[in-house]
């Protein structure tokens, strides 16, 4: 089939790709010239894990092409999928349609007889028939058929998530682009994927409620963390346990600085702005919502509160900007909330990320950015972990200890295990975990070099 992705966004670019790589002829559109310009040098705009090389493969087999110009890229097009984003409107907290709007009625107007509308983005509940409100009057004559097939890749696993999705949704009350979208999915199918041919309120109502349902379960961590710490638990193990009942299960129950990116904290929003909309409250999400706010700002108090009273106006060496291991994207992070307010508590920071540097720099003014978690730990009192990366996980604790001025190891994301913390010399505060037990024959603490400030 030949298809126009229209957003070349992390939804966009990852499903025009991996359409290309089924089979079909897929032209990916975007408004931003910079975007499709890096893209026709071969360069990746967003780092994902096997993306540029799937992208240089579809490219040399002439299925996979960019272009900013939607006209030319919807002749004979079957397929013309809006991937745009849809940002959280600062009035009122739901997500503001715009861009989906703008670009229905740009398809609209260079699309022919025949072409099927699938709404890729995140969207609420109505969305769908108003799209084809929009078609109908731009085309009159011209049938609108119109799907939603939301996208639950997951940043870092994104390539991966899309050829082996859990399951694909497709809301359609159209039968030509409910037929289009089978014969689409097909190859998914016959791996034993399900579908889900649905309406399309159910599809968009189905997006939404599993991000509020995953942010729930995040923020659930978290809360059962603080409990673990409070009462001698250990929250790895709870949730080990807790995790392996097939009803729960473990995914989305690690405890950390509170969940960012651009999705759970963006949509969380929106479904707890379409239930106050309309008359159906959906208050657990709203609470949800306010505890991660909340929870950003514990971890500044908590190592403002571990840090020796000598070091209140010392360095913390940040190790992870993105919000999640094995990506740039910085969007609604914690660490974009939790530095500018060890800032404003008196500390330098210095920081570090093996990928996101260059997206966050404007951001994260009077931030010294280091090449190496080392560099990054030259003379610090603290150092907080804020990202799942690998590479934090592998640190030579020792080298870390003897880098650093002061010796305190605030972990959000548990790395680490207490004892190798504690043998380079260390002191660990880590999340959902009571504080570690001494060891028999444990070499001494090394005493914390706090310079006098
Ligand atoms: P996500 O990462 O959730 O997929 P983004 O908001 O990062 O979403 O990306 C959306 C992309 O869609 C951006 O690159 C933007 O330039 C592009 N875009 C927005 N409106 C249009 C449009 N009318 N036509 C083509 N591209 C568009």
């Amino acid at each position: 089939m030949r298809l126009t992705m229209i957003g070349t966004g992390y939804v966009g670019l990852v499903s025009g790709v991996c359409f290309a790589e089924m089979g079909h002829d897929v032209v990916c559109v975007d408004v931003n010239p910079e975007r499709i310009a890096s893209l026709q040098r071969g360069e990746m705009p967003i780092f994902e894990p096997g993306l540029a090389e799937l992208t240089e493969r579809n490219v040399n087999a002439h299925r996979l092409s960019f272009s900013g110009d939607i006209a030319s890229s919807m002749r004979g097009c079957d397929v013309a999928f809006i991937a745009v984003g849809t940002p959280t409107r600062a009035a009122d907290g739901e997500a503001d349609l715009q861009y989906v709007f703008a670009a229905a009625s740009q398809i609209a107007a260079t699309m022919s007889e025949g072409t099927v509308v699938v709404i890729k983005s995140t969207v609420p509940v109505g969305t769908n028939l108003h799209v084809r409100d929009i078609i109908a009057q731009r085309r009159p004559g011209v049938v609108a058929s119109v799907a939603s097939n939301p996208e639950f890749l997951r940043e870092g696993f994104a390539v991966q998530d899309f050829m082996q999705p859990d399951r694909v949704v497709v809301g359609s009350s159209d039968t030509r682009a409910a037929d289009a979208m089978e014969r689409l999915y097909r190859p998914l199918a016959l791996h034993g994927v399900p579908v889900i041919a649905t309406t399309p309120e159910n599809a968009e109502l189905i997006k939404y409620s599993a991000n509020a349902f995953l942010a729930l379960k995040v923020s659930f961590a978290n809360e059962l963390a603080d409990l673990c710490e409070a009462v001698g638990g250990d929250v790895a193990e709870v949730t080990r346990g807790l995790g392996l009942d097939a009803r729960i299960g473990p995914k989305f129950l690690q405890p950390g600085p509170g969940f960012g990116g651009s999705c759970l904290p963006k949509d969380t929003r929106a479904y707890a702005a379409l239930g106050h909309k309309n008359a159906a409250r959906q208050s657990l999400i709203e609470r949800v919502i306010e505890l991660n706010q909340a929870r950003k700002l514990s971890m500044v108090d908590r190592i403002l509160a571990a840090m020796p009273a000598g070091a209140s106006r010392g360095t913390v060496a940040v190790l992870g900007i993105a919000f999640k291991a094995n990506t740039d994207d910085v969007r609604e992070a914690p660490s974009l909330t939790i530095i500018p307010a060890l800032q404003r508590a008196g500390l330098t920071v210095r920081a570090h990320d093996p990928e996101a540097m260059k997206a966050a720099a404007p951001l994260l003014p009077g931030v010294s950015l280091c090449d190496d978690p080392y560099q990054a730990a030259e003379g610090a009192d603290a150092v907080l972990v804020l990202t799942d990366w690998s590479e934090y996980a592998e640190l030579e604790l020792p080298r870390l200890a003897n880098a650093m001025r002061g010796n305190l190891l605030f972990d959000t994301r548990n790395l680490y295990r207490p004892e190798d913390v504690t043998v380079s010399g260390l002191l660990y505060r880590s999340l959902g975990r009571s504080p570690p037990v001494e060891l028999e024959n444990q070499p001494p603490v090394r005493a914390p070099r706090i310079a006098a400030v």
